[in-house]
């Protein structure tokens, strides 16, 4: 029996992965779940599943899940702090990092550094922090098996291959694609939150219409996959069935293919090596005669490019865009900036903010909290 810490557990990712623990529940049990704000869905997820402990972040939330969940055998603990800590249980066989945004770098790191494999969907993680969580995954001998799409189907690419040329990363190119930048001007927050084939949270599906959720990819494979980013090459796949491919020195290419599903990935991330059995409608060719590919409009989605130049310029640049980024869409969220204006802001603050070579975890925290501060 594997036992499963989640943080994130009230989000897209961490649901579905309750709903992969809850069809196997001869493999897996769920040991820890981590919320942010969401008391109601964490106390009915600890009374389905009874795990040992769950966290709330939101400090504020402690009572009203204390009070909901004293009458069961589950330990209940809230703040940051207590998340960072409980990954130093023992009994925790795998963590699934699953928050959204920076809030997920020091319970990942620290999940690394107690020697726990991390299923990572959290790509923020990387992005800000890539050196210093690959070199202690490596320092730990921590797997980090990615939960992204994109990642898995690299990941699945290339077991038992090596000698890459190149990764053809696939995006498909949101609800925008094919816009140009006047038409772009007005569009709204509803029509940012309607992705054309993933059902996902708020924040990755804005950052998929302004293609800065591959941007963000990109540095995440990048540090996975220790390949240079000039070698990861971004391709518009509208229908979203080529999951991402790695084409090596022979010219040879190899894909991964499957319906839109984050729970394919979740499962293959939670069972490694081993593939198992999933009850998940199987891709009928037929039904997708075209499979087509472009070229993404880098002119027009800034977004990519400002990623390609903060992980070109390293140490903490790539910290600052993640920072900006969350800031603007956020800003964009609350009706405070147009769409147009996330790329804007993110490039002044990659602009302004003090550069660091070699940043440490404290400058990192620094360097995001000036970010979100000014
Ligand atoms: P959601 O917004 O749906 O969920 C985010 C989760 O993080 C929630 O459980 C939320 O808790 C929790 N959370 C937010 N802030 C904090 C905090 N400060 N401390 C502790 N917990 C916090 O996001 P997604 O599930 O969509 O995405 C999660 C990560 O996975 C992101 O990095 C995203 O890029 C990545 N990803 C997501 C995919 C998807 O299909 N959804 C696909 C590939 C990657 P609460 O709700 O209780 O406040």
């Amino acid at each position: 029996m594997k036992k499963i810490a989640i943080l994130g557990s009230t989000g897209s990712i961490g649901t579905q992965t309750l709903n992969v623990v809850r069809r196997h529940r001869d493999r897996f049990s769920i040991e820890v779940l981590c919320a942010g704000s969401n008391a109601d869905l964490l106390i009915k997820q600890a009374i389905e599943f009874n795990p040992n402990a769950v966290v709330i972040a939101d400090e504020g939330k402690y009572t009203i899940v204390q009070e909901a969940l004293s009458p069961k055998n589950i330990k209940v603990f809230a703040g940051e702090k207590s998340m960072v800590d409980l990954m130093e249980m023992e009994s925790i066989d795998i963590v699934v990092a699953a928050i959204v945004g920076f809030a997920g770098l020091r319970p990942t790191l620290r999940a690394i550094e107690c020697g726990k494999p991390v299923a990572l969907a959290n790509k923020e993680t990387m992005v800000v922090a890539g050196a210093l969580v690959t070199e202690a995954a490596i320092r730990h001998r921590v797997p980090i098996l990615p939960v992204d799409s994109e990642h898995s189907a690299i990941f699945q690419c290339l077991v038992g291959e090596g000698a890459i040329d190149k990764i053809l990363l696939t995006a498909s190119g949101g609800p925008f694609r094919g816009m140009t930048r006047e038409q772009l001007t007005t569009v709204t927050l509803e029509q940012a939150l309607k992705h054309p084939n993933w059902s996902m949270g708020r924040k990755v599906t804005i950052d998929s219409a302004s293609l800065m959720n591959k941007g963000l990819e990109v540095i995440e494979a990048k540090w996975l996959f220790g390949v240079d980013a000039n070698d990861i090459e971004v391709l518009v796949h509208p229908q979203s069935v080529v999951h991402s491919m790695v084409q090596f020195c022979d010219g040879s290419i190899k894909a991964q293919l499957g319906i839109p599903t984050m729970e394919t990935p979740i499962q293959y991330a939670l069972t490694f090596p081993e593939r198992i059995e999933s009850h998940l409608p199987r891709l009928d060719f037929c039904q997708y005669p075209n499979l087509t590919f472009e070229r993404p409009d880098r002119k027009t989605f800034r977004c990519l490019d400002l990623a390609y130049r903060a992980i070109e310029r390293g140490g903490n640049m790539p910290c600052i865009m993640n920072a900006a980024n969350e800031v603007a869409v956020q800003q964009f969220i609350d009706g405070r900036i147009s769409f147009l204006e996330i790329a804007d802001t993110v490039e002044a603050a990659m602009q302004t903010t003090p550069f660091i070579p070699n940043p440490s975890l404290d400058d990192l925290l620094q360097t995001d909290k000036s970010i979100r501060t000014k």
